[in-house]
C-alpha cells in the first residue's frame, strides 16, 4: 500500500465511522421508534375503545328504563348526556326489530343496516367494530338493551370517529419521530466531535507526516501522541522508516565498496602489467648497460686517452649510472618481494634510512629529525631491503620538496598498525595532484630528475605487507606529510623473531 493510499485511508476513517456507526445508530433508533409507536398506537386504540364502551356501558341503565317506559325524550337526553361525557361522535338506539328509536350525533347509519342491527340485538351480547358510517371510519360499540324482565327491549349503539385516534397517534408519532431524529444528531455530533479530538486529529498529523515522507522530507519522523494504538502506530512507523533509512545507507555503502574494490582491482591489475613489463625492459637494459659501463671504465684506463675523450667518458658513465638508478627502480617496481621475511625493529629501520640520506649527497643540506615513539621497540614483519626502499623513496621526496629545509620522520602504533609520518617543510603536494600521485610514471620533476616510480614502489611495497601508504591533508611543518602504516607485529611473532 502507498503512503498516499494509507493517508486517503485515514481519512476515509471518518465516513467510516458514519457509514459503520451513525447510519446503524440510526436506523436503530428509527426501528425503536418505529416499534415503540407501534405498541403505543395499539395500547391507544385498546384505551379508546375501552372509553367508548365505558360510555356506552353508563347510559345503558337509563336508556334501557327510559325506552321500557317508551319515554323518548328522556332517551334522548340521556343519548345527550354522552357527548358531555367524553369524545363520542354519535349514539343511537334501536328496538329490537332493528328501527332506530333516537339518535344523537353526526352520522345517523342507514337503514339499510337494520337486518344487522335486529341481529346483533337478538344476539344479545356486547360487540365492538369498525365500520364505514357515510364514507368515514368509526368505531361502534353495540350493547343491548334488557327491560326490568330482563328481555331485550333494543340496542344500544356509541360511535367514534377512528380518525379521532388516528390523529392522536400521529400528533405523537410526530413527536417520537422528532425526538428520534435529535437524538440522532446529537450521538452523531458527539460521536463526531469525540472522534475528531481523541483521534481525528491525530490521525491528520500523521497522515501529514506521511505526506511530508512522501514529498522528500526523509528525516521527518511522525510525532508519538495521542491514543495508545495512535501511539503504537506512530511508533512502528518511525521504527519503519527508520530500518529504511538504514538500509537505504547500507545499500549506498555497500555500493560505494564494491565501487571501491572494483577500482582498486583495476588499478593493481593495471600495475601488475605495467610491473611486468617494467621488469622485462630493466632486465633486458640491464646487460648493455654493464657492457657500456664496462667498456667505459676499460677506455678510462687508457694512458694515452687525451682530455677530451676522458672527459667523454666520464660524462658516459655518469649518464649509464642514471640510467642504472631508473633500471634499479623499474626493476624494484615490477619486482615482487621474495626475499625472505624477518622481524625489524622499527627504530633501526628509521634510524638507517635517515643516515644513509643524511650522508648522501642528495641530502642538499636538509636536517632530517626522527622522534621515537613513547612506546619504543615497534616491530613490523616484512623484507628489510623492500620496507628500507619504501621509507627511503618518502624520505628522498621529503628532501627534494624541503630543497635544504626540514624533514621529519616520526613513528608509533595506531591500534594494530605500525604508522610512520614523514613530512617536510616543503610547498606541499598541490590538489590537482593529490588523486595521480601514486600512479606509475606520475612526476612533476624537471625530466632526468624523476621517473614518477617513487610512490607507485611504496604503494606496491605497503600492499605486499598487508599495510598501505596515503597522503594527509595537513602536516604539522606545513608542507607534505605521508603515512606509511603496516601491521604491528604481535607478541607471538615478535618471541618468534628474537629466538
Ligand atoms: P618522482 O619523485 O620520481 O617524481 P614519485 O612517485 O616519488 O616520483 O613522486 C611523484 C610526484 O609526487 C612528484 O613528482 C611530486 O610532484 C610529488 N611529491 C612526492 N612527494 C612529495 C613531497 N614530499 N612534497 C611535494 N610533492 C611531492
Amino acid at each position: 500500500m502507498t503512503l498516499t493510499r494509507f493517508v486517503r485511508r485515514a481519512y476515509s476513517l471518518r465516513l467510516a465511522l458514519i457509514l459503520q456507526v451513525l447510519v446503524p445508530l440510526a436506523l436503530l433508533l428509527a426501528a425503536a421508534t418505529w416499534v415503540g409507536m407501534k405498541a403505543l398506537e395499539s395500547s391507544l386504540e385498546e384505551r379508546l375503545e375501552e372509553d367508548v364502551q365505558l360510555i356506552a356501558r353508563a347510559i345503558r341503565l337509563p336508556v334501557s328504563h327510559s325506552l321500557e317506559r317508551e319515554e323518548e325524550e328522556a332517551v334522548r337526553q340521556a343519548l345527550e348526556s354522552v357527548f358531555t361525557i367524553g369524545r363520542v361522535y354519535g349514539a343511537y338506539v334501536y328496538d329490537r326489530r332493528g328501527e332506530q328509536v333516537a339518535a344523537v350525533g353526526a352520522v345517523k347509519p342507514s337503514a339499510a343496516e337494520r337486518n344487522r342491527l335486529q341481529a346483533l340485538a337478538e344476539e344479545g351480547r356486547d360487540t365492538g367494530e369498525y365500520e364505514l358510517i357515510e364514507g368515514r371510519q368509526v368505531y361502534s360499540y353495540f350493547i343491548p338493551l334488557v327491560d326490568t324482565g330482563g328481555r331485550i327491549s333494543g340496542l344500544l349503539q356509541v360511535t367514534r370517529r377512528q380518525s379521532d385516534f388516528a390523529d392522536y397517534v400521529s400528533g405523537i408519532q410526530r413527536q417520537a419521530g422528532l425526538a428520534a431524529l435529535l437524538t440522532t444528531l446529537i450521538i452523531g455530533a458527539l460521536v463526531l466531535v469525540g472522534h475528531r479530538t481523541a483521534i481525528g486529529r491525530h490521525m491528520a498529523q500523521l497522515s501529514h507526516s506521511m505526506a511530508q515522507v512522501e514529498a522528500g522530507n526523509r528525516g521527518h519522523r511522525a510525532r508519538e501522541q495521542g491514543p495508545r494504538e495512535l501511539r503504537q502506530l506512530s511508533g512502528a512507523y518511525n521504527q519503519m522508516l527508520d530500518s529504511i533509512q538504514r538500509a537505504e545507507q547500507e545499500l549506498l555503502e555497500r555500493q560505494r565498496r564494491e565501487a571501491e574494490l572494483e577500482r582498486a582491482l583495476a588499478s593493481s591489475k593495471r600495475l601488475a602489467a605495467l610491473g611486468r613489463l617494467s621488469a622485462g625492459v630493466a632486465h633486458e637494459l640491464g646487460t648493455p648497460l654493464s657492457v657500456i659501463d664496462g667498456q667505459s671504465q676499460r677506455g678510462l684506463r687508457d694512458p694515452d686517452l687525451s682530455p677530451p675523450a676522458s672527459k667523454a667518458f666520464r660524462r658516459i658513465r655518469s649518464e649509464v649510472d642514471r640510467m642504472s638508478q631508473i633500471v634499479q627502480q623499474l626493476l624494484d617496481f615490477g619486482r615482487p618481494s621474495n626475499g625472505e621475511w624477518r622481524m625489524l625493529t622499527v627504530r633501526d629501520l628509521v634510524q638507517r634510512v635517515a643516515h644513509t640520506q643524511m650522508e648522501s649527497d642528495r641530502a642538499r643540506g636538509a636536517r632530517i629529525d626522527w622522534v621515537p615513539p613513547a612506546e619504543d621497540g615497534l616491530m613490523v614483519r616484512g623484507h628489510p631491503m623492500r620496507l628500507e626502499q619504501a621509507l627511503t623513496n618518502l624520505v628522498q621526496n621529503a628532501i627534494h620538496a624541503a630543497n635544504g629545509g626540514c624533514v621529519r620522520i616520526r613513528w608509533g602504533r595506531v591500534g594494530d598498525r605500525v604508522a610512520l609520518w614523514v613530512e617536510d617543510d616543503g610547498p606541499g603536494v598541490p590538489e590537482g595532484d593529490r588523486a595521480r600521485l601514486f600512479e606509475p610514471f606520475f612526476t612533476t620533476k624537471p625530466v632526468g630528475e624523476g621517473t614518477g616510480l617513487g610512490l607507485a614502489v611504496v604503494h606496491g611495497i605497503a600492499q605486499e605487507h598487508g599495510g598501505d601508504v596515503r597522503l594527509l591533508p595537513d602536516s604539522e611543518l606545513g608542507g607534505a606529510c605521508f603515512r606509511l602504516s603496516l601491521p604491528a607485529a604481535d607478541e607471538q611473532q615478535k618471541d618468534e623473531g628474537s629466538s
